[in-house]
């Protein structure tokens, strides 16, 4: 844990920039990606794999390493807050 950065306020059950204020936040995570691709025949001998971008290659939102939360308006990075929970909705 980095000592040096401030950590987001919780006010009123919003959260709180410490940097510059702001209130809205980006939920961020880091994927390692392994997704499957079907594999074609070898064509002059280069071996033919779809690369179906439409399928998610970041995985679902909640299962990946290192969550932390972005300021909107400053671009400074935070923790969660200690204690508090995540809940992934379909829509806010
Ligand atoms: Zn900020």
């Amino acid at each position: 844990m980095n000592e040096q950065r401030p950590e987001i306020l919780i006010v009123e059950g919003q959260l709180i920039c410490p940097t510059c204020g702001a209130n809205e936040f980006s939920f961020r995570e880091e994927h390692t990606v392994s997704c499957p691709h079907d594999v074609g025949e070898i064509v002059n001998g280069a071996l033919q794999i779809e690369a179906d971008y439409e399928h998610s290659p970041f995985g679902d939102v909640g299962t990946g390493e290192n969550p932390f939360l972005e300021c909107q308006e400053c671009d400074e990075i935070f923790q969660i807050p200690a204690g508090l929970k995540l809940e992934f909705v379909d829509r806010l």
